[in-house]
């Protein structure tokens, strides 16, 4: 032991000391440093990870997570059975280009959450692309199940959107597909609920299909079945049938609506919902519809020389007869022709056809109406509707589409929202017709809530030409004024 050692033992404990606790000091820091680096990484993983399983906008997991779900849950061969659904919502494009994106962002928005509150056990609910949602789900296997569970969809979508007076009605196409077993893989289940999304589309949307194998060889079916339209006006295949429009304060029928129909040469005749989309997407509606407007003015002079003076006929045209066909020149020809007057000419044509920036509609539609053909919106509340858009148009007359008028003992709020329509298209000064009038309850309602005309099987199925007159009686008694 020596005094002068015990210094230097100090100095050195002393030194080594501070530098432990410096050391110490930077490993500490250094961890600090790591666990916060390692938190930023973890974070922007997860990041990394929700934006590539989720759809941005709506927050809702993406289709790539779908497939995931799908092949951890359901691909196994003692999985569960589950069904995919397709939810298209219908005219979106024209909600984005006449209301603006950042309103048809937040109508996306809104979409999801309603989806997303439907969400029960078993039920995934995410976005597929665009407009378009999926849903698969365990809790609905069995057709009928199935079916009920796309209508709680159907519905819950299309409530109506907004506030104010700038409400908008939206409606949805859904189409579903069941696995049924271990051998189907995701890309199929979703090819076959598209097939089906698309059949509801093409069934004038608004309506649910679920997936079965005659939908495929529908496809096919309707190359041949362009093909066997192309001859059908030079075989006289095609016919009109006439189904009266009534008034519904004096129950006078005031004219009626032509609807065309097929019947092929030795096979069961077609129905238009079914070979109207054939020839609209061939273009092929404009020679057939050609054909339909001559006939059926034709027709609507013969009735007037039988006594109805005042009758008026109907046409449906669809959007490519105005941007493909040379219409105006049609029309009028089809009045020269058959010497009717333009007043008693009706155009109905569907409101997605307004929202259009090309073919200069409005141009077409004001020169007809110029010369006193009046023109309706058919199918109104069906795809996307908005009122506002129909006053900067020539039109003249509301049709509530059919399915508000099933829709509306359900519930008080259907009603309301037929009231709500017609209370707003009275204001802007337009006749309204109710279609799809099946009881005398509901043509009583109608009635009272100031519609002006109901059509519907409650009088009357669309006739063919000879029992349409014998129906109305005209020519036999002396009067316009008829049963109804
Ligand atoms: P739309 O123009 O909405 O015609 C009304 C449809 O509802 C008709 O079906 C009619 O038969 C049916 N209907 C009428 N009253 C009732 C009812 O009380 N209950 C029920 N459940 N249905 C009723 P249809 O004749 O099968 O025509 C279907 C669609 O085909 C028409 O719907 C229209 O969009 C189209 N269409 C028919 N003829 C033509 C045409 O000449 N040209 C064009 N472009 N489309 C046409
Ligand atoms: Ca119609
Ligand atoms: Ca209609």
């Amino acid at each position: 032991f020596d005094w002068s050692n015990v210094g230097d033992a100090v100095m050195l404990y002393s030194v080594t000391a501070v530098t432990v606790f410096m050391l110490a000091n930077d490993m500490r820091h250094l961890l600090s440093r790591y666990n916060s680096e390692y938190r930023k990484a973890k974070a922007s993983e997860d990041e990394i990870f929700r934006l590539a399983n989720h759809d941005t906008l709506t927050g809702l997991p993406n289709l790539f997570m779908a497939e995931k779900k799908y092949r951890d849950e359901h691909s196994m061969p003692g999985s569960p059975k589950c069904t995919l659904f397709m939810i298209g919502l219908d005219n979106f494009k024209t909600v984005n280009d006449s209301l603006g994106h950042v309103f048809g962002d937040s109508v996306l928005k809104t979409i999801a959450e309603r989806l997303s509150g439907m969400l029960t056990e078993g039920c995934f609910v995410f976005r597929i692309a665009g407009d378009v949602f999926g849903v698969m789900t365990t809790n609905a296997v069995t057709p009928d199940d199935v079916a009920n569970a796309a209508e709680a969809m159907r519905k819950k979508i299309s409530e109506p959107l907004g506030s104010g007076h700038q409400f908008i009605l939206l409606t949805c196409s859904i189409g579903a597909a069941i696995r049924e077993d271990a051998s189907f893989t995701f890309e199929r289940l979703r090819r076959e609920a598209d097939i089906a999304m698309n059949k509801a589309k093409n069934s004038g949307r608004n309506v649910f299909k679920l997936y079965d194998e005659t939908m495929s060889s529908h496809t096919i079916a309707s190359v041949s079945m362009a093909a066997k339209l192309k001859a059908a006006i030079d075989k006289h295949e095609f016919s009109l049938f006439f189904q009266p429009k009534i008034e519904l304060e004096t129950g006078r029928i005031k004219g009626a609506e032509a609807l065309l129909r097929w019947f092929p040469e030795g096979e069961k005749p077609v129905r238009p919902d079914i070979f109207i989309p054939v020839a609209e997407s061939t273009g092929m509606i404009v020679e057939i519809g050609e054909w339909v407007i001559r006939e059926a003015c034709m027709q609507c002079k013969r009735i007037q020389d039988l006594g109805a003076k005042d009758f008026s006929i109907a046409v449906n045209i669809s959007a490519v007869q105005f941007k493909r066909g040379n219409l105006e020149q049609i029309v009028l020809d089809a009045l020269y022709v058959s010497g009717l007057d333009s007043h008693c000419l009706e155009l109905e044509l569907t409101e997605s056809l307004l929202l259009e920036d090309e073919y200069d509609i409005k141009g077409q539609i004001s020169r007809l109406a110029a010369k006193g053909i009046s023109f309706s919106v058919d199918d109104f509340g069906k795809g996307y509707s908005n009122l506002g858009n129909l006053s900067k148009f020539d039109v003249a007359t509301l049709k509530i589409d059919q399915s508000f008028v099933f829709a509306m003992f359900d519930t008080p709020q259907n009603a309301a929202l037929v009231e709500a329509i017609v209370r707003m298209a009275k204001a802007l000064g337009l006749k309204i017709v109710a279609e799809g009038v099946e009881t005398q309850r509901a043509a009583n309602v109608l009635g009272l809530l100031g519609v002006d005309s109901g059509q519907g099987y409650y009088w009357s199925k669309p006739l063919p030409i000879d029992d349409f007159i014998d129906f109305t009686g005209i020519g036999k008694v002396n009067t316009t004024a008829l049963r109804a």
